[in-house]
C-alpha cells in the first residue's frame, strides 16, 4: 500500500559543516550500540528554524556539543523544518550565525528534514506493512467529540483507537497512526533525572503521518536519530513526555534506543519561565550588545551544570569537565548580571589583538570607520579593566582613535575655564621639554607644578585629562599621554588652551 506523494519544499543549502552524511543508512541496520566495542558518542542539535536561537536552545546545543567533544564523538546539526509555514531561511541563517559565534562547530550537517520526506514515507510504509501503524479515517469532528467525552468523564483527552483494527487504506483526509502497546510500561534511565516510566495505557496512538503528506515531529525525529546513529539525546525536560512515545517508535522500527538526558528548564530571576521580560533571550543579541562568546559559553554552561563552586570556565575546561551527572535536576536561573560579570572577566583575559579584531563594528557605531591599529593595541591594556562589554571598550577607546576629541559638555564647562589656562600652558611647556615617554618624570613635574600653583595634583591632572580625552574619566593621565604621543598631546593641549579663553569655540 503506497502513500500518496507529498511535495517536497526546496530550500537554500547551507552546508557549513565539516562533512555531510552521504546517504542515510537503512532502518534496522546495526546500531553502534550493538557492536562489542564502546560505541562512538554521537549527539545532535535539531532546532526548528521558526525563530532565533534562544538561550535555552543554545544551552541545549552547548551541552550536546560538550558531551560529544568530551567523549571524542560527533556532533550532528539538523534543522527540523517540517513546519513549512513557520520555518524560514532567515531563521536558519540566524541560528547558524549564533552557532558560529559561539564556536559550536558540527561534524555533520546541517541536515534538513524537509528534504527527507521520502525517507519518512519509507519508514511509515514499513510500519504499515508490519502492522505497527494503521490508517485512521476519523474526521476532526469525531476526534473532538472523543476528546470532550474523555475530559467530561475525568479522563485524558486521548484517541480511542476506533480505526486501530479496521485495516483501512489511504483516503482523502486520512492520517497514519502508530499502533502503540496498550499494556505495560515504557521507561528509561534518564542520564539527568534518573529512572522515568510511563504507563502505556496513557499514551494514545499518535499520528505519525498527516493528511497533507507530511510526517509528524515524533516520526521524523526518531527516523533521523536512527539514521544519524545518535547515541545520546540531550534536550530540555519539556520533552520528557515525548520520550516514551519516541522509545516505542524506536522499538517499532527495530532500532536500539539512544540514551536520554533531560536538562532542567531555564527561569528568569523571578523564577518564571525565561522570556523577554528578563532581558534579551536571543543569543545573537548578546553579540550585538558587546558580549564575548567566551562569556556566553561560560554562562550557558552554568545554567544547570556545575563543577563544585567554580564559576569561570574556559572552553577547554568545559570540554574536559563536562558530564551529565553534574547537571542539576531543578530549574536553572539566568542571571544577566552574572553574564556581565563573566564578560568583564573574559574581556580582561583576552589578548589586545583578539579584542582589537572584535572592536570594529562597535567603533563603527561611533562613526570610527578606520583607526590606527598600533594606537589601539597600545591603549588596550589600559582600557580593558574599565570595560564590561565591547560597547564600553569602544567608548573608552574612542579618544585615542579620533583626530579631534568630542568634549563632554560638563567636563568642558568645569575644567576648560580661564583659570586653568596657566595649567595647560605650563604642562605644554613641560611636555616640550620632557616628552611623554617618562611617566615618572612627568609625575614629578605635575606635583611640582601643583605645589607652585597651590593646587592638589587633581587640579593639574583633571584639566589635562579633559584636554586630552574630552572626558573627566580616563586611564592614568601619564599613560594617556604616552599612548597619544608627544605631538598629539601637544596639539590637544593647545586646542584646549584656546577653548579656555574662547568658551564657544
Ligand atoms: N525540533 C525540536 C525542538 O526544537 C527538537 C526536539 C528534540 O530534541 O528531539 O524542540
Amino acid at each position: 500500500m503506497k502513500l500518496r506523494p507529498a511535495c517536497q519544499p526546496v530550500r537554500g543549502v547551507l552546508n557549513l559543516g565539516r562533512q555531510k552524511l552521504s546517504k542515510p543508512s537503512n532502518l534496522g541496520s546495526p546500531m553502534p550500540q550493538q557492536d562489542d566495542q564502546t560505541p562512538r558518542v554521537r549527539t545532535r542539535f535539531p532546532p526548528s528554524p521558526t525563530g532565533a536561537l534562544h538561550l535555552g536552545g543554545a544551552r541545549t546545543a552547548l551541552f550536546n556539543w560538550l558531551f560529544a567533544r568530551h567523549h571524542g564523538g560527533d556532533f550532528v546539526f539538523r534543522l527540523e523544518d517540517t513546519d513549512r509555514q513557520r520555518s524560514r531561511d532567515e531563521h536558519v541563517e540566524s541560528i547558524v550565525r549564533a552557532m558560529h559565534w559561539l564556536g559550536l562547530d558540527w561534524d555533520e550537517g546541517p541536515f534538513y528534514q524537509s528534504r527527507r520526506f521520502d525517507r519518512y514515507r519509507e519508514a511509515i510504509e514499513q510500519m504499515l506493512a508490519q502492522d505497527r501503524a494503521y490508517w485512521c479515517h476519523c474526521p476532526p469532528e469525531r476526534l473532538q467529540q472523543v476528546r470532550e467525552a474523555a475530559l467530561a468523564s475525568g479522563g485524558k483527552p486521548m484517541y480511542d483507537g476506533a480505526c486501530r483494527e479496521k485495516g483501512l487504506g489511504p483516503a482523502d483526509g486520512a492520517v497514519v497512526r502508530f499502533k502503540g502497546p496498550r499494556q505495560g510500561h515504557t521507561g528509561w534511565r534518564d542520564l539527568v533525572k534518573g529512572a522515568i516510566s510511563f504507563d502505556n495505557a496513557e499514551l494514545d496512538d499518535l499520528v505519525i503521518f498527516r493528511s497533507d503528506g507530511s510526517p509528524t515531529y515524533h516520526l521524523a525525529v526518531v527516523v533521523d536519530d536512527v539514521d544519524m546513529k545518535i547515541t545520546h539525546v540531550i534536550r530540555g525536560d519539556d520533552h520528557i513526555s515525548n520520550t516514551p512515545r519516541q522509545i516505542l517508535l524506536y522499538q517499532a522500527l527495530d532500532s536500539a534506543t539512544p540514551q536520554f538526558g533531560h536538562v532542567p528548564m531555564i527561569l528568569g530571576h523571578d523564577k518564571t519561565k525565561l522570556s523577554k521580560r528578563h532581558g534579551a533571550t536571543a543569543v545573537i543579541a548578546y553579540q550585538d550588545m558587546g558580549y564575548l562568546p567566551e562569556a556566553m559559553l561560560n554562562a550557558l554552561a552554568r545554567l544547570g551544570w556545575s563543577h563544585g563552586d567554580q564559576e569561570i570556565f574556559s572552553r577547554d575546561e568545559l570540554i574536559a569537565l563536562f558530564n551529565l551527572e553534574s547537571v542539576g535536576k531543578g530549574a536553572a536561573v539566568f542571571d544577566p548580571d552574572k553574564l556581565l560579570h563573566l564578560n568583564a572577566h573574559w574581556i580582561q583575559q583576552s589578548t589586545p589583538e583578539r579584542l582589537a579584531a572584535a572592536l570594529p563594528p562597535f567603533l563603527a557605531q561611533r562613526g570610527i570607520m578606520a583607526h590606527d591599529q598600533a594606537t589601539l593595541l597600545a591603549a588596550m591594556p589600559h582600557l580593558t579593566p574599565r570595560a564590561k562589554t565591547l560597547l564600553e571598550l569602544a567608548d573608552w577607546a574612542e579618544p585615542f582613535l579620533v583626530e579631534a576629541v568630542a568634549f563632554d559638555p560638563q567636563a568642558r564647562a568645569k575644567f576648560l575655564v580661564p583659570a586653568n589656562a596657566v595649567v595647560l600652558q605650563r604642562v605644554s611647556e613641560m611636555v616640550e621639554g620632557l616628552g611623554v615617554a617618562d611617566g615618572a618624570a612627568l609625575e614629578a613635574g605635575f606635583k611640582d607644578l601643583a605645589a607652585q600653583l597651590g593646587l592638589k595634583l587633581g587640579g593639574v591632572a583633571q584639566p589635562v585629562r579633559v584636554a586630552l580625552t574630552g572626558r573627566a574619566a580616563s586611564p592614568g593621565i601619564f599613560e594617556v599621554m604616552a599612548i597619544l604621543g608627544g605631538q598629539r598631546t601637544l596639539a590637544r593641549l593647545g586646542r584646549a588652551l584656546e577653548m579656555t579663553t574662547s568658551p564657544g569655540a
